[in-house]
Protein backbone atom coordinates (compact mmCIF):
# COMPACT_ATOMS: atom_id res chain seq x y z
CA UNK A 1 0.00 0.00 0.00
CA UNK A 2 0.94 3.94 -0.56
CA UNK A 3 -0.21 4.80 2.24
CA UNK A 4 2.61 7.55 2.53
CA UNK A 5 0.90 9.72 -0.62
CA UNK A 6 -2.19 9.96 1.43
CA UNK A 7 -1.29 11.90 4.53
CA UNK A 8 -2.53 15.22 5.58
CA UNK A 9 -2.16 17.52 3.39
CA UNK A 10 -5.07 20.45 1.78
CA UNK A 11 -6.78 18.78 -1.12
CA UNK A 12 -5.27 19.55 -4.38
CA UNK A 13 -2.42 21.77 -3.93
CA UNK A 14 0.31 19.78 -4.03
CA UNK A 15 0.20 16.61 -6.40
CA UNK A 16 1.91 13.23 -5.15
CA UNK A 17 1.63 11.71 -8.65
CA UNK A 18 5.50 10.88 -9.66
CA UNK A 19 6.67 8.20 -11.58
CA UNK A 20 6.34 5.86 -8.75
CA UNK A 21 3.10 6.01 -7.42
CA UNK A 22 1.38 6.88 -10.63
CA UNK A 23 1.73 4.05 -13.59
CA UNK A 24 0.96 6.21 -16.01
CA UNK A 25 -1.15 4.17 -19.22
CA UNK A 26 1.60 3.07 -21.91
CA UNK A 27 0.33 4.39 -24.95
CA UNK A 28 1.27 5.08 -29.10
CA UNK A 29 1.13 8.85 -29.87
CA UNK A 30 -0.30 9.38 -32.92
CA UNK A 31 -0.16 12.50 -35.46
CA UNK A 32 -2.40 12.91 -38.04
CA UNK A 33 -2.94 15.49 -40.53
CA UNK A 34 -5.88 16.69 -42.73
CA UNK A 35 -5.38 17.99 -46.18
CA UNK A 36 -6.26 21.43 -44.11
CA UNK A 37 -3.19 21.02 -41.72
CA UNK A 38 -4.87 20.48 -38.82
CA UNK A 39 -3.37 18.25 -36.68
CA UNK A 40 -4.91 15.46 -34.47
CA UNK A 41 -2.36 13.83 -32.03
CA UNK A 42 -4.83 10.82 -31.15
CA UNK A 43 -3.10 8.78 -28.23
CA UNK A 44 -4.09 4.90 -28.76
CA UNK A 45 -3.51 2.66 -25.63
CA UNK A 46 -0.76 -0.57 -26.24
CA UNK A 47 -3.27 -2.81 -26.31
CA UNK A 48 -4.81 -1.67 -29.07
CA UNK A 49 -4.72 -3.74 -31.88
CA UNK A 50 -4.09 -1.66 -34.30
CA UNK A 51 -3.57 1.52 -34.93
CA UNK A 52 -5.47 3.25 -38.46
CA UNK A 53 -3.65 4.92 -40.30
CA UNK A 54 -6.93 8.02 -41.08
CA UNK A 55 -8.68 9.30 -38.56
CA UNK A 56 -11.56 12.20 -38.68
CA UNK A 57 -10.42 15.20 -38.42
CA UNK A 58 -12.29 17.98 -36.27
CA UNK A 59 -12.98 19.65 -39.86
CA UNK A 60 -14.66 16.55 -40.90
CA UNK A 61 -11.90 15.55 -43.61
CA UNK A 62 -9.85 12.57 -43.60
CA UNK A 63 -6.37 12.98 -41.91
CA UNK A 64 -3.33 10.67 -43.01
CA UNK A 65 -1.03 9.56 -40.09
CA UNK A 66 2.13 11.70 -40.21
CA UNK A 67 3.42 9.12 -37.29
CA UNK A 68 4.14 5.76 -38.11
CA UNK A 69 4.12 3.07 -35.41
CA UNK A 70 4.91 -1.16 -35.61
CA UNK A 71 1.42 -2.13 -35.06
CA UNK A 72 -0.02 0.22 -37.90
CA UNK A 73 -1.57 -1.40 -40.65
CA UNK A 74 1.01 -1.83 -43.19
CA UNK A 75 -0.02 0.21 -46.13
CA UNK A 76 2.17 2.83 -47.50
CA UNK A 77 1.57 6.19 -46.05
CA UNK A 78 0.87 8.68 -48.43
CA UNK A 79 0.80 12.53 -47.72
CA UNK A 80 -2.44 13.50 -45.95
CA UNK A 81 -5.55 13.17 -48.55
CA UNK A 82 -9.14 13.99 -49.24
CA UNK A 83 -11.88 11.87 -49.19
CA UNK A 84 -12.53 10.31 -52.81
CA UNK A 85 -15.26 8.96 -54.17
CA UNK A 86 -15.12 5.99 -57.07
CA UNK A 87 -15.13 8.52 -59.48
CA UNK A 88 -12.07 9.95 -58.48
CA UNK A 89 -10.35 6.57 -58.35
CA UNK A 90 -11.32 5.68 -61.66
CA UNK A 91 -10.36 8.45 -63.26
CA UNK A 92 -6.93 8.05 -62.12
CA UNK A 93 -6.76 4.48 -63.80
CA UNK A 94 -8.93 5.48 -66.71
CA UNK A 95 -9.74 8.36 -69.41
CA UNK A 96 -12.38 9.44 -70.43
CA UNK A 97 -11.82 8.48 -73.48
CA UNK A 98 -10.57 4.66 -72.40
CA UNK A 99 -14.30 4.45 -70.21
CA UNK A 100 -15.99 5.72 -73.65
CA UNK A 101 -14.50 2.82 -75.70
CA UNK A 102 -15.50 0.40 -72.60
CA UNK A 103 -18.90 1.37 -72.63
CA UNK A 104 -19.21 1.17 -76.48
CA UNK A 105 -17.46 -2.42 -76.13
CA UNK A 106 -20.11 -3.29 -73.52
CA UNK A 107 -22.78 -2.04 -75.73
CA UNK A 108 -21.99 -4.12 -78.84
CA UNK A 109 -21.55 -7.06 -76.62
CA UNK A 110 -25.19 -6.61 -75.13
CA UNK A 111 -26.64 -6.06 -78.38
CA UNK A 112 -25.28 -8.91 -79.78
CA UNK A 113 -26.37 -10.77 -76.63
CA UNK A 114 -30.25 -8.92 -77.34
CA UNK A 115 -30.17 -10.03 -80.92
CA UNK A 116 -28.87 -13.64 -80.25
CA UNK A 117 -32.15 -13.67 -77.61
CA UNK A 118 -34.31 -12.40 -79.89
CA UNK A 119 -33.14 -15.09 -82.65
CA UNK A 120 -33.61 -18.00 -80.63
CA UNK A 121 -36.92 -16.76 -79.09
CA UNK A 122 -38.57 -16.33 -82.68
ZN1 LIG B 1 -8.95 19.37 -40.58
Amino acid sequence: MKSAAMRGTGLGAISYENDRSVEAPECEIVSYSCSQGHQSVIPFSVEAEEIPLTWICRCGREAGAVTQVPKMASVTISEPRVQRTHWDMLLERRTIADLQELLNERLAVMRNQLAEAQRLSA
